[in-house]
């Protein structure tokens, strides 16, 4: 991953002239007004400050090639892929850089690792792909003496499938295409496909309990997750991998999302399915998202819900469709039908159907009759292929963005049904409102991507003309969107985790004596407060 962007250098996508349009009509930003991320050797970091002790057991624990402190490895471990991150990395900003990278091949390197920086008091930051966007890889050190990254993508052999019981063993830094890929050979898939997914790993996955965008079909990692494996500084501590059990309170689950700060997640045996043999996705439109909303709850209740689904709302059609938008004549008669049929400021909606055809034929007629009585109209495939086929690009346009000075960022919550137009009103609007008093008007879109029966998440992305200030910006935009939230009866991250980014709301989360009960766990199994300070806890 190039250091101060997503993907790989080459990768670049081009605005097309209906965004830039867009850009200058409603943001009042001027597209031509460039600022490029500056060149790598104007990035400035601290000197190295891992003390010799420690380097030499850290050494003697993964060999001296795998401990590394070349600028390059400090800086593309310096920060994650948040909105934030990318504006300080792009300014030259690498002050985070961890004192060195550590790249451990086995979980026993893992511990061997962990023994040294306790008795070192070295701080270790576990860093799967460094996608996250909430500030969790980012070094903290926080009264250590030293930081490092201990870079988990050496730990990737291990692919063990048993297609009797449609599990599978895999190693935490497997990163997702290749865990596919390895799954896919033996006819299985996890069916877990982040946005991130390209870079992202299944450890990283586990440690934030992460939700792909087929999880209302495949279920989110948490509920994929059989049993771990993982290291802290105290000793090894596993969970079997049952299919079900009753014994007491479940470690499992206080491993999974631990997000690093109790300790490493070396291995997962996850649930896996036989790999899809056909894909049917398409596009639907809805007269509002509130009309939508309603047909995708009644959906999901009758148990007809698609294996992915997503509802965009009026903003996001907007600018969905501009994005698309190709003239032609087909488009143009599609679209003086929606408004015959008072969609003229409709919502779109992406399913998405996989597995067996005659199965998908079955599953999509009774859906299709669902939507139907909530007023859908069918789109056909068309709009569900283009979305496949750039199911994985958003990411790469954000860095364009950023190049125009545009402030992309993206958030996200999930609550009841009943609360999730309300919800969806009240962080909209607190987004508009601090931005606009700060004379930056704001574009805010949202879709539902992950339906329950008992509700759904709401996905937010706003833009808004950068200001000189970009840090200061972001933490009013961020403050007010996350008070809304909770506020507003919804949780504060339904899958981009807590690390940095979402500490303060923890406590809204799970009250102060939740909070406590996390930090002795921590005390147990990290008494020296080594793993990933700064992260989770308040
Ligand atoms: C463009 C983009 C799109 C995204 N889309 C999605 C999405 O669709 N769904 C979603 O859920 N998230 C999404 N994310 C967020 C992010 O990709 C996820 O949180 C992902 O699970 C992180 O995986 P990673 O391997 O990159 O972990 P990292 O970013 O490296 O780490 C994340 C956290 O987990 C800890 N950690 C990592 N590996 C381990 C381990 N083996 N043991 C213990 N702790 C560990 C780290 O210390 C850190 O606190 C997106 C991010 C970006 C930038």
């Amino acid at each position: 991953m190039r250091w101060w962007g997503w993907g790989e250098d080459g990768h670049a996508v081009a605005l097309p002239p209906a965004a830039q349009s867009l850009l200058r009509e409603e943001l009042e930003a001027d597209p031509e007004a460039r600022r490029p991320a500056v060149a790598f050797d104007e990035v400035s970091l601290p000197d190295p400050q891992l003390p010799a002790a420690a380097r030499e057991r850290l050494a003697a624990a993964v060999g001296a090639e795998q401990l590394r402190d070349a600028r390059e490895d400090r800086i593309a471990h310096a920060v994650g892929r948040s909105y934030p991150d990318l504006v300080r990395i792009r300014s030259g900003d690498a002050s985070s850089a961890p004192d060195a990278v550590v790249l451990p091949a086995s979980a026993e390197q893992v511990a061997a690792v962990l023994a040294a920086c306790a008795e070192q008091r070295v701080a270790v930051i576990p860093f799967g792909g460094g996608t996250s966007v909430v500030g969790g890889v980012e070094p903290v050190r926080d009264g250590m003496s030293a930081a490092v990254s201990l870079d988990l993508s050496r730990l990737n052999s291990r692919v063990d499938v048993d297609r009797t019981s449609l599990t599978a063993r895999l190693d935490a830094g497997l990163f997702g295409p290749e865990a596919e890929r390895r799954l896919g050979a033996e006819g299985v898939t996890l069916g877990h496909f982040p946005q991130s997914f390209e870079y992202s790993t299944v450890g990283g996955w586990v440690a934030t309990r992460s939700a792909g965008q087929a999880s209302t079909g495949y279920g989110r990692i948490d509920e994929l997750v059989e049993g771990v494996r993982c290291m802290t500084p105290a000793g090894e501590i596993g969970t079997r991998a049952v299919p079900a059990s009753a014994a007491g309170p479940s470690t499992r689950e206080l491993l999974v999302g631990s997000e690093g700060v109790l300790g490493v997640i070396c291995e997962a045996t996850v649930r896996v399915r036989p790999a899809p043999r056909f894909r049917r996705y398409e596009g639907w439109s809805f007269a509002s998202f509130a009309e939508g909303c309603a047909a995708f709850r009644v959906m999901e209740q009758e148990e007809a819900s698609a294996d992915v689904n997503r509802l965009s709302d009026e903003d996001e059609t907007r600018l969905t469709m501009a994005m698309a938008s190709s003239g032609s004549r087909g488009e143009k008669l599609g679209r003086r039908y929606l408004r015959m049929r008072g969609h003229e400021r409709g919502c779109i909606a992406i399913l998405g159907f996989e597995g067996e055809e005659d199965d998908v034929e079955r599953r999509r007629r009774r859906t299709a009759a669902l939507l139907r009585a909530g007023g859908g109209i069918s789109l056909g495939p068309r709009p569900g292929a283009a979305w496949l086929r750039s199911r994985y690009s958003g990411p790469y346009l954000r860095d364009e963005l950023l190049d125009r000075r545009v402030m992309v960022e993206t958030l996200e919550t999930a609550t009841s049904w009943a609360n999730l137009e309300s919800l969806h009103g009240a962080v909209a609007g607190a987004l508009r409102k601090t931005l606009g008093e700060r004379g930056t008007p704001t574009l805010v879109m949202c879709h539902v991507s992950h339906l329950y029966p008992s509700g759904a998440s709401l996905y937010f992305t706003f833009l808004a003309r950068q200001e000189d200030d970009a840090m200061a910006q972001w933490h009013a935009a961020k403050t007010a969107a996350s008070e809304a939230i909770v506020a507003g009866g919804g949780t504060i991250t339904h899958h981009h985790a807590i690390g940095r980014d979402h500490r303060e709301w923890m406590r809204a989360e799970v009250g102060e004596l939740g909070i406590e009960l996390i930090r002795a766990a921590k005390e147990r199994l990290d008494p020296a407060g080594i793993m990933n300070p700064g992260k989770l806890l308040p």
